[in-house]
């Protein structure tokens, strides 16, 4: 049965929205309408950036250990809203269930709780001269996020900002709103004071644009499109806020000469296919040397096969796309691709069975250049490009021929070599020899992919305001 949600969260209440729209979140694997929301409009962002902006003052001069203590409360009731928490994600975005905690919900988790610690960060001033320098928490905050990693992208921007003393209007995606109402209602329950967090669902061009040409938020942290992050920049300019942007990547994976080429193209197909491609930092590219191409070509086609597509089943590695229209996307750009390149394995149309939902195939094109549109533009789903290179330098020249900047990784022989090639690639992230991802690392990526950063101590950075005191 369908849930249907009625209200916005501000000020400490859940209030009957001003706007009149609504939008059905829809289930991707079984299209089953799965819950409906109401939709704002200028006048809920407007209330909303009202109660923020008046609880800035108490909340911002608050003690360090008062805000940790929240935040810990609010992590462990977190945890034990966690089956509330996979249903959202999965239900919404369509990343099996099996898969959701490891990958969506544990880990963002964990690193919300991290910012209980670095509260104290605020506290501490610094001596230069005769100038005391302070911290202070940054403002009234808006937060754009995706679909793709609801709660994660959720978290990385308000657990820092809480940490600061910032106050906050989030605006999930109208297509994933659902964990950010258990948040609201998981800060409520612990015991946030009013207007620290409020809750507006609304659409892009409306309550989005709405939030960042706001003369009363000072900072917009956003992670989308670069399309819609350009709109985001441009809509903050004339108010001259802060504009944090984590947008959209091409990541190339290097294969070296001497790695271990079975466990470097399994882990470079593992990375894109998990959340059917649906990754930011997706290691969409894949640089193997010329000469290991035909063997890297025939690991990558038997491996692919071997995936399974699904939902429900714990055999399944690859969901079904988040949605129509991402699907709809997905198969334009494999037809494109097979005009560009050579179809490895899957292309166009479902998999075999999979009638219901938004499934496509796990695919992957061979003789691919760099020019290539489907080498140059983000794709967003499980689709990857094969490139040969001669030469390591050419590898790297390749790599880091992109308008993006995001991700990068490299399997080499041994850490060291990897390391050499790492420092070497213009992006945010580099995960060498299988790396894991690191909640306590800064994330963020260079040229278009954005600016800023999130999660480490450098997230908690975006959120604070520093000034020096003459004495
Ligand atoms: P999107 O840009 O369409 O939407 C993202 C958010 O922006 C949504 O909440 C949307 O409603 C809002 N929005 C859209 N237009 C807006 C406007 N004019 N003003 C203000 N807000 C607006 O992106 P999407 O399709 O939801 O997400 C996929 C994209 O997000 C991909 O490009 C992906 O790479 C990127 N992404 C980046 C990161 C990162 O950390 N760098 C993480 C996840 C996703």
């Amino acid at each position: 049965m369908s849930k249907q949600f009625d209200q916005f969260y501000i000020n400490g209440q859940w209030q009957k929205p001003e706007g009149q729209g609504r939008h059905d979140v829809i289930h991707p694997a079984t299209e089953a309408v799965v819950a409906s929301v109401p939709l704002g409009n200028q006048a809920d962002v407007d209330k909303a950036v009202s109660a923020a902006r008046a609880a800035f003052d108490s909340w911002s001069r608050s003690s360090a250990e008062f805000r940790a203590e929240l935040i810990r409360k609010a992590a462990a009731r977190l945890r034990e809203r966690r089956q509330d928490l996979i249903d959202a994600v999965s239900q919404s975005m369509g990343c099996p269930p099996h898969i959701t905690p490891g990958l969506q919900i544990d880990g963002p988790v964990a690193a919300f709780e991290g910012y209980a610690e670095r509260c104290a960060e605020m506290e501490k001033d610094k001596q230069v001269n005769n100038s005391l320098v302070v911290k202070e928490a940054a403002g009234v905050c808006a937060f754009i996020s995706p679909w793709n990693y609801p709660l994660n992208q959720l978290l990385g921007k308000i657990s820092p900002a809480l940490a600061a003393g910032c106050t906050m209007v989030v605006k999930p995606s109208e297509q994933t709103p659902l964990q950010d109402i258990i948040v609201a209602e998981v800060l409520h329950e612990v015991g946030f004071p009013p207007g620290v967090f409020n809750l507006v669902i609304g659409l892009g061009h409306e309550v989005g644009a709405a939030l960042s040409a706001h003369p009363e938020v000072d900072v917009v942290s956003f992670t989308g499109s670069t399309r819609a992050g350009i709109l985001v920049a441009e809509a903050a300019a004339p108010t001259v806020k802060r504009v944090t942007q984590e947008l959209g990547g091409k990541s190339p994976l290097i294969i070296t000469e001497d790695a271990d080429l079975e466990a470097a193209v399994k882990f470079g197909i593992d990375d894109v296919m998990i959340n059917t491609g649906q990754t930011c930092i997706a290691l969409t590219r894949m640089l193997v040397p010329a000469s290991q191409y035909e063997q890297a070509c025939e690991i990558a086609k038997t491996y692919t096969e071997s995936l399974v597509v699904g939902y429900e089943d714990e055999s399944v590695y690859v969901g079904p796309m988040s949605s129509a229209r991402q699907r709809d996307t997905v198969q334009s750009y494999i037809a494109k691709g097979m005009e560009e390149a050579t179809l490895l394995t899957g292309g166009l149309g479902a998999p075999e069975g999979l009638d219901t939902g938004f499934y496509v195939k796990p695919t992957i094109f061979r003789d691919v250049t760099n020019d290539m549109t489907i080498a140059r533009e983000e794709i967003f789903g499980p689709v990857i490009c094969m490139i040969p290179y001669d030469d390591l330098e050419q590898g790297i020249a390749i790599a880091n021929d992109t308008p993006y900047g995001l991700s990068s990784a490299v399997y080499a022989s041994d850490i060291e070599a990897g390391l050499a090639i790492a420092r070497r690639l213009r992006a945010g992230q580099c995960y060498v020899n299988n790396g894991a991802f690191n909640y306590d690392a800064p994330f963020g990526g260079y040229k278009q992919s954005g600016n800023g950063r999130e999660w480490g101590d450098e997230g908690l950075h975006e959120f604070v305001e520093i000034k020096a005191i003459q004495l």
